[in-house]
């Protein structure tokens, strides 16, 4: 077995253990791989091995890697997991299946944009600000609903909440936050956890983990 092999294993078993004490064992949880910096030969062995979602953080990183991986695996969903500007909108919503990351109104309206003009819906999800950190993307928690419902008139196909806990905090209380703001709102998605805390994220009610360094190693420099 390759390590990319190993890990996987190991991360596909963690997610069903985690999931069977988070009472909602019926839900479907989706493994984001974490791909960036990565090389496309680990990309296709990730295929290769079942993998079927992967998140970037650069719309550019991900013009340079996966237009041809997409063509040769049309069932691939890349979902953009790092932060938006407006003038990328465009190139995002052709090559994105998923944008995680809708945090203003400027980028619902930059992407909705787009998607009429491409004809092309994605699902979009809003990243939350969970920890109020004035560095971080993502919109306050007081505000997510008066955004959805800006993203919604505008045509938007949002189905989920994203969030990204502050560094050293226990992110449990960032986690149950999203769950709670998502289930208030009738948002059934929710993308939270990575290498270090996807199991608490799952007990507590993630239907997506965006996991990197556990699946791939460490990313090249
Ligand atoms: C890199 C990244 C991850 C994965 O982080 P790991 O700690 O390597 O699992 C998850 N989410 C976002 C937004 C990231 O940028």
């Amino acid at each position: 077995m390759t390590p990319l092999a190993t890990a996987l294993g190991e991360i596909r078993h963690s997610i069903r253990d985690a999931q069977s004490h988070s009472g909602l064992a019926a839900l479907e949880i989706t493994l984001v791989a974490a791909s960036k910096t990565q090389p496309v030969a680990l990309l296709e062995e990730a295929i290769r091995l079942g993998v079927t979602n992967f998140g970037e953080n650069k719309v550019q990183e991900a013009e340079a890697k996966w237009p041809v991986l997409k063509a040769t695996h049309p069932h691939v969903r890349l979902h953009l997991i790092g932060p938006l500007q407006s003038n990328k909108a465009a190139d995002a919503v052709a090559l994105f299946d998923v944008i995680e990351t809708i945090d203003r109104e400027k980028i619902a309206d930059a992407v909705a944009a787009e998607c009429t003009r491409l004809g092309r819906q994605v699902e979009c999800y809003i990243q939350v600000n969970t920890g109020e950190e004035p560095q971080k993307g993502g919109v306050l928690p007081s505000e997510v609903g008066v955004l959805l419902a800006y993203c919604q008139s505008a045509g938007l196909r949002v189905t989920g909440l994203m969030c990204i806990p502050p560094a050293e905090a226990n992110p449990a209380p960032h986690f149950a936050l999203l769950r709670k703001l998502a289930d208030g709102l009738g948002l059934t998605q929710l993308s939270m956890g990575m290498s270090q805390d996807y199991p608490d994220a799952i007990r507590l009610g993630a239907t997506a983990v965006r996991i990197g360094t556990r699946l791939f190693g460490a990313r090249p420099a």
